[in-house]
């Protein structure tokens, strides 16, 4: 089991305007940089010693550095998630003596392995930047992985993904599914259920044959009726750019974010609220939860959504309420049936 870590949403800023983006465009917070090293100080009374920094786009946040130094100084390995646009500009403050034995992993998103699949989902040119911050990391040898998040435009580029993160030398490959949400339905982006299925069989397949180390983000389809991820069993936390200690980012993304109506997974204000209390509310709302899900598995109402592992969360967290707009499609179907406790 890898050790427990902490997902801080650094910056709700981006310099991408990606069509997918779960994001809510509006929010620009910061989150403070006392309030990150105060619960980090708390969580690793508990034996928490890595972090994430994701956002938005981690590198626009004004205090990196510091953050970067005081983490690692704190006895913290980190790891960037970063669209890699702005990487060149960091990565000689990265490999500095001090940092790098810090760095446990930048991990660059792309679209597709060239321009013409990545750049109509993450915009123009986004691709040969992405590709720069990544030479960038492997010529100060700093450790990098790819994330890949499949769609309906993309998902037959997986083996030319996997070489070219072979090529490149990153030491694994993170394949993640894209969530519908209502911009990414309209767009036709998300890829119908059944499809994701196919995709991880092939997906596998690859791995096997390629040797890759190749990996599935949370979130994927599951046979079993009770998965639990990294966020479910609480090895993974994540902090919000607002401060606060929510489920995991999966669902803070997603529609119903600041619409005013109270949210599930959304469990306390670090601002107000000590890393430990905001914890203890956590358990509660997991073993909630949980117990929803064990009384549908008795009275057999467990249904295909429910296997989508991202989206069973957002069934039972009340995120899913705006597939109603688009009656007709594969996904809204699923939810009907979910509702009404059928397969
Ligand atoms: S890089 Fe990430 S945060 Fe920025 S717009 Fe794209 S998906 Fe959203
Ligand atoms: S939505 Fe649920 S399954 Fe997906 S990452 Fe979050 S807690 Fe895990």
């Amino acid at each position: 089991m890898s050790p427990a870590k902490i997902n801080f949403e650094l910056t709700g800023a981006c310099n991408l305007s990606c069509a997918h983006c779960l994001r809510d465009r509006t929010l620009k917070n910061e989150l403070p940089l006392p309030l990150i090293q105060k619960a980090l100080k708390q969580a690793r009374a508990y034996g928490i010693n890595r972090v994430s920094f994701t956002g938005g786009e981690p590198l626009l946040y004004s205090r990196f550095q510091e953050l970067a130094e005081s983490t690692v100084s704190s006895g913290v390995q980190f790891a960037l998630v970063t669209n890699g646009i702005l990487l060149p500009r960091f990565t000689r403050l990265l490999s500095r003596p001090e940092l790098k034995p810090g760095l446990d992993r930048i991990c660059v998103s792309l679209e597709g392995p060239d321009p013409e699949t990545n750049d109509p989902v993450r915009g123009k040119g986004s691709f040969k930047k992405a590709l720069q911050g990544i030479l960038s990391a492997r010529s100060r040898e700093l450790p990098f992985a790819i994330k890949f998040t499949i769609n309906s435009r993309n998902y037959q580029k997986i083996e030319e993904m996997a070489l070219l993160a072979g090529k490149l030398g990153a030491f694994e490959l993170q394949l993640a599914q894209l969530y519908p949400t209502p911009q990414n339905l309209s767009a036709g982006l998300a890829l119908p259920p059944g499809q994701w299925e196919l995709v991880q069989a092939e997906s596998l397949r690859l791995r096997d044959l390629l040797k890759l180390n190749l990996i599935f983000s949370a979130g994927c389809y599951v046979d079993e009726n009770f998965p639990i991820c990294g966020h479910l069993g609480m090895t993974e936390y994540y902090v919000d750019s607002r401060g606060w200690l929510c489920l995991c980012c999966m669902l803070a993304g997603v529609a119903g974010r600041d619409s005013g109506k109270r949210e599930k997974d959304r469990i306390a204000d670090l601002r107000q609220t000590s890393f430990f209390d905001a914890h203890r509310k956590l358990m509660d709302r997991i073993i909630w939860f949980h117990k929803k899900r064990l009384e549908r598995i008795e009275r057999g109402e467990v249904s295909e959504l429910e296997h989508y592992q991202c989206l069973s969360c957002g069934f039972h967290f009340g995120k899913l309420d705006w597939l109603k707009d688009f009656p007709g499609t594969a996904w809204e179907d699923l939810f009907q049936k979910a509702r009404g406790g059928r397969r």
